[in-house]
């Protein structure tokens, strides 16, 4: 028989690979369940010399763990400072630095010389010191900087492998799964220096050391490293009240111009507790720094340049406002699934000029993300999926796909779910995930009650899957009655592209009612095969009515006349006629397949006013018509041939 011990050196060979493989940290994409869970950061930190980034640090990291082991370890970030020593409840422990700088999970273990039990609490402390960088290459952002008399810290960066920089000033575990609560002790040199962080400023009583004041900052909200931040700075605060306090820092050069800018601060935080539910922290903060914005908790970057605009409308306040509901209260359990805060961020932003202005601005304002992502963004980062999506360059760590395109899809959510049902799914979203993490899967559960029968194709088709539907449209003339059909084309050029059977399509048409011409303006959807017919009097328009705005492509409008139209002979001469591109920017080409007759071209606003005439000659097939001084807008296209006067709807988009 074989023998019923295992070998000592099988039982070390299997220890090790089980517990290498418990080792594992997380990393920026991936998501790996640990034994312990991080309950608190207390932080004793000084700035000797804040112009030099200059730091010396004792922080404690309070953790529980979550499962029991014969022996366990802790791992733990930091980048480029120095560690000098680090205790295990008070004693000396090892540590070891596992991977270098390369390395996206770069980071220090220290072993524990205990076994480990459920719910058993530890604290770990590590002393270190350094001069603070940041995330390094050509532009840096994530990471510490010193500009303009401001030290300040950014959490992400945009080109870094590992993602989450507060790892260049903090000790901690530093993935955005592990939240923990936060407080800080920071020493600076006395005056003029103050000092902005997360959470509530807890007044320290001098007597302070000699030359040294003391700013002390409590986060009482479980909260991801990556919204850790600091500000010191010979600041100012101005102080607005609202559903919370507001709290905005900045340099007196600034003071009067950025009162003005955030102004109106206090209303979008009670916006968005209206559409997401009630704001979940304590204050609303701001600090003026050069580079930004970035959403830390209650305590947002903000760049200083905006702040100077004196534009009270503050599109990018707002935007870093709705990441405390969309990142900070709920944060994504790894960075795969960014999108969860940047395209709802990027959606708030038009829900508060809808706000200010009205509900026309806010579908403009979706229909230029949806232009600038389509012509502009889709081809300087390539197409991809808003979840997991690739970070090498021309993407990044924060590819402006998942503002604009993700900004778009929030909006088709909208269209889809009803405002009622968006806004009950957002609140139901925000409770059930509440100062936790979540992944696509608990956005897509919590929109199913709003979404319906749509839930698994919309996911399918905007998040995980790529592209857009390219639409084009047929104006069949039957008689008095016009059919209309329209077809996704998109899979001709791109067959990996899906067909879109969760596109709203927001279409207007005219049809003849029992008390004369009624004009409906509905949400109508392509099946299965990405098409869709109804009958009308008249096209107006589609994607462009007053009910929503879509990430969809009108590629060409094309008239077609059917044999049973007894008024053929008449009207052959602009039969077959195509109108393209449809939406337009600078300019449209009409071409006929019969040039041989003459044909006059008016183009029309929806109030009926001409505003450009032109005629396309006999023989003349391709009739270019510059649309250059109209501004975004829904037209009609008449073509007349002496007989029949056809219309055409025609859209145009500039793109900003
Ligand atoms: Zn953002």
């Amino acid at each position: 028989m074989t023998n019923y011990l295992i070998s000592p050196m099988i039982l070390l060979f299997l220890l090790l690979t089980c517990c290498t493989a418990l080792a594992q940290v997380s990393g920026p994409t991936d998501y790996r369940p640990q034994i312990f869970d991080v309950q608190r950061y207390d932080a004793s930190i000084e700035f000797p010399d804040p112009a030099q980034r200059t730091i010396i640090a004792d922080v404690t990291m309070i953790l529980k763990w979550t499962a029991g082991a014969p022996s366990a370890s802790f791992p733990f970030h930091l980048r480029g400072l120095t560690i000098d020593s680090v205790l295990v409840n008070a004693q000396r422990a090892d540590v070891v630095t596992i991977g270098d700088a390369s390395s996206d999970t770069m980071h220090h273990r220290v072993t524990v010389a205990h076994a480990v039990t459920a719910d058993m609490m530890d604290t770990i402390r590590v002393f270190y010191h350094g001069t603070m960088t940041n995330e390094g290459g050509a532009s840096p952002w994530g990471g510490v900087h010193y500009n303009d008399s401001v030290l300040y810290a950014l959490g992400v960066g945009f080109s870094n492998n590992y993602v989450s920089t507060t790892q260049h000033w903090l000790a901690c575990y530093d993935h955005p799964s592990d939240k923990a609560t936060f407080f800080a002790r920071f020493t600076v040199p006395f005056s003029p220096w103050k000092v902005a962080s997360n959470g509530i400023e807890i007044f320290t009583r001098p007597p302070w050391p000699e030359g040294k004041a003391i700013f002390t900052w409590s986060e009482s909200h479980p909260t991801s490293t990556y919204l850790l931040t600091f500000a010191v700075a010979p600041y100012r605060t101005i102080e607005m009240d609202g559903v919370v306090p507001h709290v905005f820092y900045t340099l007196s050069r600034d003071s009067a111009r950025s009162a003005r800018s955030y102004s109106l601060v206090p209303r979008m935080t009670q916006t968005f507790a209206d559409i997401y539910g009630a704001y979940p922290f304590d204050k609303v903060g701001y600090c003026n720094t050069v580079k930004g914005a970035m959403e830390h908790q209650t305590m947002i970057s903000f760049p200083v340049s905006i702040a100077q605009r004196n534009d009270t409308i503050n599109v990018t306040a707002a935007h870093e406002l709705a990441h405390q509901w969309f990142g900070d209260c709920v944060s994504p359990l790894d960075f795969r699934y960014a999108w969860l805060t940047e395209s709802f961020a990027t959606y708030s932003e038009c829900a508060w000029l809808e706000e200010l202005r009205g509900d026309s601005v806010y579908r403009k304002a979706v229909q230029e993300k949806a232009n600038s992502y389509m012509k502009t963004i889709s081809k300087s980062e390539g197409v991809f999926a808003l979840e997991n999506f690739p970070r090498i360059a021309p993407s990044s760590n924060y590819p402006q796909t998942i503002y604009q395109k993700g900004a778009v899809v929030v909006a088709m959510m909208r269209a889809i779910a009803g405002d009622e049902g968006f806004t009950s799914a957002m609140k139901r979203y925000q409770s059930v995930r509440k100062y936790g993490t979540a992944t696509t899967l608990d956005m897509k559960e919590a929109l199913r009650p709003a979404l319906g029968s749509k839930t698994d194709a919309f996911f399918d088709e905007w998040v995980t899957g790529i592209g857009w539907p390219q639409l084009n449209i047929e104006i069949g003339q039957d008689g008095s009655d016009t059919k209309i059909t329209i077809q996704q084309v998109q899979q001709n050029l791109h067959p990996t592209w899906p067909i879109f059977t969760s596109l709203p399509l927001n279409v207007v048409y005219t049809r003849n009612g029992f008390a004369g011409i009624d004009t409906l303006d509905v949400v109508m959807y392509c099946d299965s095969t990405g098409l869709l017919e109804f009958n009308c009097t008249n096209l107006l328009s589609v994607n462009a009515g007053a009910r929503c705005r879509s990430l969809v492509e009108l590629l060409r409008t094309t008239l077609v006349f059917y044999e049973s139209n007894s008024g053929f002979d008449n009207v052959s001469s602009i039969a077959g006629l195509t109108l393209a591109p449809n939406p337009a920017n600078d300019s449209i080409t009409l071409d006929r397949l019969d040039a041989r007759a003459s044909i006059n071209v008016r183009i029309i606003d929806l109030q009926g006013s001409t505003l450009h005439t032109q005629t396309c000659a006999a023989n003349e097939t391709h009739c270019l018509i510059s649309t250059r001084s109209f501004p975004n807008g829904v037209y009609s296209v008449i073509i007349e041939d002496g007989k029949t006067p056809i219309r055409l709807p025609l859209v145009i988009t500039r793109g900003e």
